[in-house]
């Protein structure tokens, strides 16, 4: 089999930490999967580039990355950079240049964890979040004007295309169709946004219909947030608007233990581009340099990843790796109550990746 070309960017803060560490976890798992093999690429993109160049990344960066099989990226953020210069310039740019219209943000709550909520509703997590990423209330469309008078205005436009709901909206069905559960929740706020929130009730309605073996239903995004706190068994698959599942995916990630264990994937289902995984987490100045930052979320990235690339196998060991590591309290990160170094939980995981029991839980990535 040839080897699957990766563009690596570490990005800002801690991105480089987790991501090299999960560079070694990959490149481990080709010695326990025959056949895998990556190629990796680094780009120094990010703020430190930006303080040399006047840019998140070079002009030609999409021409530069267009020609690898996926990008596993870290964060972005400086404290001495403004956070839209940081994540339009090199985030949204890249998400919104390869069409990467599918947010995908699995949680559950993962072996030896324990998650806020009490424990027999923390056990019940088991979802998978999908966030429209190309549209809606991040358009991007907008603009300032009369700066600095009394009549200034700062306007953001929320966009809702047909084909943009319609998009995101199969994929969705698609995915929770895959789960056993077969249970959709569309997250909507159409009650007080009259226009594009209703485009998009209906939208979905209309896709819905050629899905009659899916169980849908409706919430709006308020009650979403104590739906999920109080009854999270009754969730599975959630379809939900750019801002919304920004919003409720922190929401879950934080139900699951913490952030620095959220993985995330931006998909081109149509593939004609590469698609993007990376952390849920940013670039958490608080710890960055310390060596103390979880790489669990960027390890279940990388899962997600070899899943996109077909290496379903590959995909599975890595996860019940990261099962077995979180399954013991000698190798949690101080996020997570513990005292282990990144360094720490990633040779655990390396050292688990031979790992061959029947599995006791779910390994699945998604
Ligand atoms: P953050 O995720 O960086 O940090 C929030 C808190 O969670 C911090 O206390 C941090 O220490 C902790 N945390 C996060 N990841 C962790 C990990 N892996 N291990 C241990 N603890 C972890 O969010 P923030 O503070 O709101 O943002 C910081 C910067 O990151 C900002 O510039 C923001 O714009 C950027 N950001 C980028 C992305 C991205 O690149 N996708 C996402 C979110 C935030
Ligand atoms: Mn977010």
């Amino acid at each position: 089999m040839s080897s699957h070309k990766i563009a690596v960017i570490g990005g800002d803060g801690i991105g480089p930490e987790v991501v090299e560490a999960g560079v070694k976890v990959l490149e481990a798992l080709t010695g326990a999967e025959p056949g895998l093999a990556f190629d990796f690429k680094r780009f120094d993109w990010g703020s430190d580039y930006y303080r040399g160049n006047g840019r998140m990344m070079p002009r030609d960066g999409l021409d530069q990355l267009k020609a690898f099989d996926a990008i596993y990226f870290g964060s972005v953020g400086d404290p001495d950079l403004r956070d839209d210069i940081t994540l339009w310039g090199l985030r949204l740019a890249i998400c919104q240049g390869f069409d990467q219209y599918a947010n995908v943000r699995p949680t559950r709550l993962l072996p030896g964890l324990t998650g806020p909520l009490r424990p027999e509703l923390g056990r019940q997590i088991d979802w998978v979040i999908v966030r429209e990423n190309s549209e809606g209330e991040y358009a991007g469309a907008g603009g300032r004007v009369h700066r600095g008078l009394p009549i200034e205005v700062g306007l953001d436009v929320a966009i809702f295309t047909r084909t943009g709901i319609e998009r995101i909206a199969r994929f969705a069905c698609d995915l929770a169709s895959s789960r056993t559960r077969k249970l959709l929740t569309v997250v909507t706020k159409s009650n007080a946004q009259r226009h594009g929130m209703v485009l998009w009730d209906d939208v979905v309605r209309e896709v819905i219909c050629d899905y009659p073996g899916l169980t849908v239903d409706w919430m709006l995004v308020d009650a979403m947030t104590q739906r999920m706190v109080n009854k999270p068994d009754s969730i599975d698959t959630v379809l939900a608007t750019n801002l919304h599942a920004d919003i409720l995916s922190d929401l879950a990630a934080a139900l699951g233990g913490s952030l620095g264990i959220g993985a995330t994937s931006n998909i081109d289902p149509s593939r004609r581009h590469p698609s993007m995984f990376e952390p849920i987490h940013g670039s958490a100045f608080d710890i960055a340099g310390k060596g103390i930052a979880n790489p669990i979320g960027s390890f279940w990235t990388a899962s997600l990843m070899l899943d996109h690339l077909g290496e379903v196998a590959a995909a599975h060991r890595l996860m019940v790796a990261i099962e077995a590591v979180t399954d013991r309290a000698e190798f949690l990160s101080p996020d997570l109550g513990g005292t282990a170094s990144t360094a720490a939980v990633t040779a655990a995981v390396i050292g688990a990746l031979g790992f061959n029991e029947p599995p006791k839980n779910r390994r699945r990535a998604v």
